[in-house]
């Protein structure tokens, strides 16, 4: 469905990804992680044509990257970014309702069906309560919720979610990957999301992805691809890795105190008294 072959990707001069070449087939549930600026947002950008190669190419359904215009590909594949850079604030009902855009002609304002959409998904996502309050004023876990309705409404088959936690608490993150989880499973639809959460990335994809410094380090499910080699290359440090009693799944470990040595806090000298 989306095949990503010997890409490279760069801002001006500053190359992002190196020759990445990947695959994804319809309904993946994938996680991509690794440190900031390995270039997950990057890649992300790259599959809805905010960025193009310089060189390689991304196909998107047999058809080049390349040839999709933007309003048709964004029909197929939406990016929930890490933030909403609004201009003005909105209500919840109205940024939701601009995940229609793609399906209104020239100057068309919205039908009675995008709106039906809109609530709809609103009340999925047990948000219709709020439709009527500023997104500004929303909690961050709201916030996430509405950016993920906005992207249903859209009715794509791909969601791509760059930070999908970014700035929730542990409870909202769990939230979050259920919610998204039922969409991958109920919907069938392709997911591809960011996250620093690698223990919940593991407990819910079907498949990690992990990326540093725009090269792949591996590729493949949790359980094969996640131990303490893979993740000291990926974060040059050393976790223990542990299966999680409830998902079976491999999860990080973080080492406590007793990777710490206090030598580098050991008593300064203290310069001799001279008499
Ligand atoms: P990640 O999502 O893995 O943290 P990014 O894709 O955001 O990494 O960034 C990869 C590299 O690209 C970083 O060095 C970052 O500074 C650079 N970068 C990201 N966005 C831009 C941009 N719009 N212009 C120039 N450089 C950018």
């Amino acid at each position: 469905m989306i095949k990503i072959e010997n890409v490279h990707l760069a801002y001006r001069n500053q190359e992002v990804i190196k020759e990445l070449s990947l695959h994804f087939t319809a309904g993946e549930f994938c996680a991509l992680i690794g440190p900031n600026g390995a270039g997950k947002s990057t890649l992300l950008k790259s599959l809805v044509k905010f960025l193009e190669p310089k060189r390689g190419k991304i196909v998107f359904n047999g058809k080049s990257l390349a040839d999709w215009k933007h309003k048709e590909l964004a029909k197929n594949i939406a990016l929930i970014p890490q933030e909403f850079q609004l201009q003005f604030d909105f209500k919840v009902r109205d940024l939701v309702l601009t995940g229609r855009f793609p399906y209104l002609g020239y100057w068309q304002n919205y039908s009675r069906r995008d709106i039906e959409i809109a609530e709809e998904v609103l009340h999925r996502l047990d948000l219709f309560s709020l439709k009527d309050k500023m997104f500004s004023q929303l909690s961050g876990g709201e916030k996430q919720r509405v950016s993920i309705a906005r992207a249903l409404v859209q009715e794509t088959e791909v969601i791509l979610m760059d930070e999908a936690f970014a700035n929730l608490d542990v409870n909202h993150q769990l939230e979050i990957m259920q919610i998204v989880s039922k969409i991958n499973k109920e919907q069938g639809k392709m997911i591809i999301l960011v996250s620093h959460n690698i223990n919940l990335a593991s407990d819910y994809c079907e498949r990690i992805v992990m990326l540093k410094k725009g090269k792949l380090i591996a590729d493949g499910h949790p359980r094969d691809i996640i131990n303490s080699v893979t993740i000291k290359e990926l974060f040059d440090a050393d976790f223990d890795i542990v299966e999680n009693p409830i998902s079976g799944r491999p999860n990080l470990v973080y080492p406590g105190k007793k990777s710490f040595t206090f030598d580098s806090f050991a008593k300064p000298e203290v310069p001799s008294q001279t008499k």
